[in-house]
């Protein structure tokens, strides 16, 4: 059998596709700095794959980019995958680890809702991915949910594969709902906030890993009170916010609008650092400070592993191959189908033009942010805030000025707490050509 982990390095976050690269990018060049950058996507410490274990939902967010944008995917593809198709995705996947000369395999289970599989059937699902993987690697599992159908059986399960649980929740009641309603326009949080508990128990009795929460950022919200009730209130340890996934050509260009995003994100960052509490985490922030104060070597490892790190591929119910999921509302043919685990290996599908030209963009920036001061911080922001139709990846993040105000923030708050200006600008000002 596989050895089922949890991993210490991802602990309370399950993040949404392709969101986790920058973790096990520092991993993967911590690990293998010695290797050339042209040999380096030939081996990976770790290979990723988030599978669309459901492909329909039980509840209807307005802003769903897998459900309510033009890409239309899910509607060729099964609504659950079965347990032959999960069989044949464990092996493609086990056969990239030895392509890659991995040991270690995550595998992020997600939807459209997950649970709605049901847990007798996801548990032999796991079982048959477990087998399949065998014992040469390490596996880990990850499930994403909103937290709607959770029951004492499911977190049992959960703990039986040492799961890391991450629920999606914008909030409290008030903020939660506007967005996050069922097929009838009402609202989910009193459902979701009975799984949360269910989960919460089973962590407090030592069965299951802390839970992370994924919150999308609503401008019209007050992100210290947003930031107060997942971390106090519902016991989230670790969170990450997440912004819009509209690109370049669909959010709205409204300089006021983009500056409440900013003002929601000061806000939480404020809260959060007044909390001072070592047991909670938040990747967009921890991520913005040891790029600020981790001197040169953090700064020249995330460098080398943007441009090589191994992405993530997203697996459809059917066996279709493609990208970071959360490129789909581009609608830009990276989902087009035309890989599947029948036709391409996972190497294979690593070298497509899609995967070569994310893998590009991931590490080339617009000349704005090469040129701004926050560039190792921020790097851009997402991808998808990039991504335009006439200019692909070529431009500054769409909400550009919630960024730059976020990372002066930040930069504000370390020199007031007695980091060092000079740690600061040495760390922001490092660039690859620096002698
Ligand atoms: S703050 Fe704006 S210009 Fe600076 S790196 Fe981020 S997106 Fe680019």
């Amino acid at each position: 059998m596989s050895q089922l982990i949890s991993s210490p390095q991802l602990d309370g976050y399950v993040a949404s596709a392709g969101t986790s690269f920058e973790e096990v990018g520092v991993e993967l060049f911590h690990t293998e700095l010695n290797l050339k950058p042209e040999e380096t996507l030939y081996t990976a410490y770790q290979v990723e794959a988030i599978i669309k274990i459901t492909e329909r939902c039980n509840i209807n967010c307005t802003y769903c980019y897998f459900f309510n944008k033009e890409d239309k995917g899910y509607e060729r593809h099964p609504k659950y995958l079965s347990i032959e198709k999960a069989r044949e995705m464990a092996r493609f996947i086990r056969q990239g680890a030895v392509d890659l000369s991995s040991t270690e395999i995550v595998l992020t289970l997600h939807g459209g809702e997950p649970l709605l599989l049901g847990a007798k059937r996801l548990e032999a699902l796991c079982d048959a991915i477990v087998e399949e993987i065998g014992p040469d690697f390490v596996l880990m599992f990850r499930l994403q949910t909103n937290g709607m159908l959770v029951t004492q059986e499911w977190a049992r399960l959960f703990a039986k594969y040492n799961m890391h649980v991450g629920v999606s929740l914008d909030g409290d009641e008030q903020a939660n709902d506007i967005y996050r309603v069922d097929h009838r326009g009402n609202g989910t949080y009193s459902r979701v906030k009975r799984g949360i508990d269910v989960l919460q128990d089973a962590v407090a009795r030592g069965e299951l890993s802390p839970i992370g929460a994924l919150c999308v950022v609503d401008p019209e919200q007050s992100g210290a009170h947003i930031y107060r009730h997942l971390a106090k209130e519902l016991g989230f340890r670790g969170l990450n916010f997440l912004l819009p996934l509209d690109d370049y050509d669909t959010l709205a260009h409204d300089e006021a609008l983009i500056a409440k995003y900013g003002k929601y994100l000061c806000d939480a960052f404020d809260a959060y650092v007044q909390e001072d509490d070592p047991d909670i985490t938040i990747r967009m922030f921890e991520t913005a400070i040891r790029a600020m104060t981790g001197g040169d070597g953090y700064n020249e490892v995330m460098e080398l592993a943007r441009g090589h790190w191994v992405q993530a591929v997203v697996l459809a119910s059917d066996g279709e191959i493609g990208p970071d999921d959360t490129l789909r509302p581009t609608n830009s043919g990276f989902f087009d189908g035309r890989y599947t685990i029948g036709n391409s290996t996972l190497k294979g599908y690593l070298h497509c033009d899609s995967s070569i030209k994310i893998r590009k963009a991931s590490a080339h920036l617009h000349t704005k942010c090469e040129a701004c001061k926050w560039r190792n911080a921020c790097y851009g922001g997402p991808l998808i805030n990039r991504y335009s139709k006439e200019r692909e990846f070529d431009n500054p993040s769409a909400l550009c000025g919630a960024l730059y105000s976020l990372h002066e923030h930040i930069a504000d708050y370390l020199v007031k707490a007695g980091v060092p200006t000079q740690t600061i600008e040495t760390s922001l000002s490092w660039r690859p050509d620096s002698p």
